[in-house]
C-alpha cells in the first residue's frame, strides 16, 4: 500500500464522517467475513424505555427506581425517567449497593435485600408461574425483562423496549449482499437478542454473553477469516481490540472510541458500508 492512496482513502471518509485511524485498518476491512454487532446502541437506538410493569406495580418500580439510581447502565435511566413521570418515590434507606456486569444491581433497602436483573442474578429467586409467563410473553416481544425482588423472592417484573434504529436493517441487508456474514453478540436475553435480530435481518445470534465473554467469542469467530466488531459500550472494548477491525459509535463512551480503529461519526450502521466501500477503492488502486 502507498501511503498517498492511504490518505486519500483515509481523508475522503472523513469528510464522509468515517474516522479511520491507519491505512492498516483501511486495508485490513477489505479482508473481513464476519461483522459482528453489539446490541444496545449500536443496531439499537440506546435510548429504552418502560413498558410494562408487572406484579405490585408500585412496590415494583420504587424498590427498581431506589436502586437503579446508583447505576448508569440505559436500562436504570429508562427506569429511573419512568418512576419520575409517575411521580413514585421511595423514603427507604439504601445501603450495600453493587452493581454485577452483565447481571443487574443488589442492594440493602430497610434492611431487607433487594434486588433488580436478570435471571443469572437471580438463579436461586422465587418467582412464580404468572410471573414467569408474563416474562417469556415479553421477551417475544423483543422487550428486555428485569426481574425485582426482595429477599429472594420475585415481586414484579419491568419490560424495557429499545427499537432498532431505521437505518439498522438497510446496513445488514447491504453487508449480506457483499457476502458478509452477520452476528449479534449481546448480554441480553436470549428470546429478545432473536427477536430483535429477526426485525434487521441478522445471521446469527449470541446472547447471554458476560462482558467478560466478549472478546473470546470474537475469537472464536475468527476462525472463519478476520472479524470486524462494531460497537459503543465500555464493556465492548476488549471486542473492539480482539476484532481485526474495531469499529465504535461516535455516540459511544470513550473508551469503546479509543479501542476502536474506525469510529462512526453518524452512528449510522450503513457507514460500515461506506469503509468497505472506501477500503475496496483504495486497495484495487494500488494494487
Ligand atoms: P449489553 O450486551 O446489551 O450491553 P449488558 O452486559 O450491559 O448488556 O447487560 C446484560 C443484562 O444484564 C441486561 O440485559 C440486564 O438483564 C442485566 N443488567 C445489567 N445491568 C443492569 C442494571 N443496572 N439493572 C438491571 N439489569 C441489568
Ligand atoms: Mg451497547
Amino acid at each position: 500500500a502507498t501511503p498517498t492512496a492511504l490518505m486519500v482513502g483515509t481523508g475522503r471518509s472523513a469528510k464522509l464522517g468515517v474516522l479511520i485511524k491507519n491505512g492498516d485498518v483501511l486495508e485490513a476491512v477489505n479482508d473481513v467475513k464476519t461483522v459482528v454487532f453489539d446490541k444496545t446502541g449500536t443496531i439499537t437506538v440506546g435510548q429504552p424505555v418502560v413498558t410494562d410493569i408487572v406484579g405490585d406495580q408500585t412496590a415494583t418500580l420504587k424498590i427498581a427506581a431506589a436502586l437503579e439510581a446508583s447505576s448508569e447502565h440505559p436500562l436504570a435511566t429508562a427506569i429511573i425517567k419512568r418512576a419520575e413521570a409517575d411521580q413514585v418515590q421511595s423514603t427507604a434507606q439504601l445501603a450495600d449497593f453493587k452493581a454485577i456486569e452483565g447481571k443487574g444491581v443488589t442492594a440493602t433497602l430497610d434492611q431487607a435485600t433487594a434486588f433488580v436483573g436478570n435471571d443469572k442474578l437471580l438463579a436461586d429467586a422465587t418467582i412464580s408461574a404468572t410471573l414467569k409467563a408474563e416474562m417469556r410473553r415479553l421477551q417475544n416481544e423483543a422487550k428486555t425483562v428485569v426481574l425485582v425482588g426482595m429477599n429472594q423472592q420475585v415481586i414484579g417484573l419491568i419490560a424495557i423496549q429499545d427499537t432498532p434504529k431505521a437505518t439498522s436493517q438497510a446496513a445488514i441487508q447491504a453487508l449480506k449482499e457483499r457476502g458478509l456474514k452477520t452476528v449479534m453478540l449481546t448480554g441480553d436475553n436470549q428470546l429478545v437478542a432473536q427477536a430483535i435480530a429477526k426485525q434487521v435481518g441478522i445471521d446469527q445470534v449470541i446472547a447471554d454473553v458476560l462482558p467478560s465473554d466478549k472478546a473470546a467469542h470474537v475469537q472464536a469467530l475468527q476462525k472463519n477469516g478476520k472479524v470486524a466488531f462494531v460497537g459503543d459500550g465500555i464493556n465492548d472494548a476488549p471486542a473492539l481490540t480482539a476484532a481485526d477491525v474495531g469499529i465504535a459509535m461516535g455516540s459511544g463512551t470513550d473508551i469503546a472510541i479509543d479501542a476502536g480503529g474506525i469510529v462512526l461519526v453518524k452512528n449510522d450502521l450503513r457507514d460500515v458500508v461506506t469503509a468497505l466501500e472506501l477500503s475496496q477503492k483504495t486497495f484495487d488502486r494500488i494494487k
